[in-house]
């Protein structure tokens, strides 16, 4: 099921996607697709919609190079334990939503990535485990001021500026996410293929990695790394995340007003 979050007249309200008669509409849920939810049968259409960010999490956690050949374009190693990191909600954007150019840079970087929605609260999770505690995957962009990020030791700024972490278009919560095509174009250019076959820790290790430290809620997103190819944004670029299976998060980058 693709369950997307959407406001319609000034409300809040989760659907699920479906083919309709003249393309998708949203099935509007019933209270929240973290608990056993109904489908109501109220359908709208998602042209008249306007979609938000999937999820609203406590927390965003990504892993840094967890593709071989990303990090060797950066001139950086694998790392024995894996590079986390957090981007705060105020990242966070939905499908449609504009990429503010942040002031304190000159180098903005597109990084496709898969995410992870988690679906219940965790700690410790075992490997065996992992699937029980995943609601589904949304595409996501991991905006990162490059420039920022090689002159500061933390990478809260240079990876937590406002707008800098789109998540959607909405979540799928039947996907395998062993071995899909992801995808990154700029003005419909393409600039990153990758398959998440090439990550160098799966989702099972990851979600075992991040909750040995930290307990996971529901909503919270976990990044998974970006494949080869990232490089430059600038005003006027639209920048799409492709994930097979899962659909094509769009957003265009302005100039912080
Ligand atoms: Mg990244």
């Amino acid at each position: 099921m693709r369950i997307a979050r959407f406001s319609i007249d000034g409300n809040v309200a989760f659907g699920a996607v479906e083919d309709g008669p003249d393309g998708l509409v949203l099935d509007i849920i019933k209270g929240i697709p973290y608990a056993d939810f109904e489908l109501s049968g109220t359908k709208v259409p998602l042209s008249k919609v306007r979609l938000l960010p999937p999820v609203l999490p406590n927390k965003v956690v990504a892993i840094g190079r967890n593709y071989a050949e990303h990090a060797a374009e950066l001139g950086n190693e694998v790392p024995d334990v894996p590079v986390a990191f957090f981007k705060p909600t105020t990242s966070v954007i939905g499908h449609g939503d504009a990429i503010e150019y942040p002031p304190f840079s000159n180098e903005l970087h597109h990084e496709a990535e898969l995410a992870v929605v988690i679906g219940r609260m965790c700690r410790e999770v075992p490997r065996e485990r992992v699937k029980d505690v995943i609601l589904g995957y949304t595409c996501a962009n991991d905006v990162t001021a490059r420039d920022a990020q090689k002159r500061e030791k933390q990478w809260a700024r240079a990876k937590g500026f406002d707008t800098s972490c789109p998540l959607g278009p909405w979540v799928e919560t039947d996907l395998d996410p062993a071995d899909v095509t992801i995808q990154c174009t700029v003005n419909g250019e393409q600039r990153q293929l990758g398959r998440t076959s090439e990550m160098v820790r799966s989702v099972e290790d990851l979600i075992v990695h991040i909750t040995e430290a930290m307990t996971l809620l529901p909503g919270d997103v976990v990044l998974t790394g970006t494949p080869a190819g990232v490089g430059p944004l600038n005003v006027g670029d639209e920048v799409a995340v492709t994930i097979e299976g899962i659909g094509t998060l769009t957003n265009k980058v302005i100039k912080r007003g």
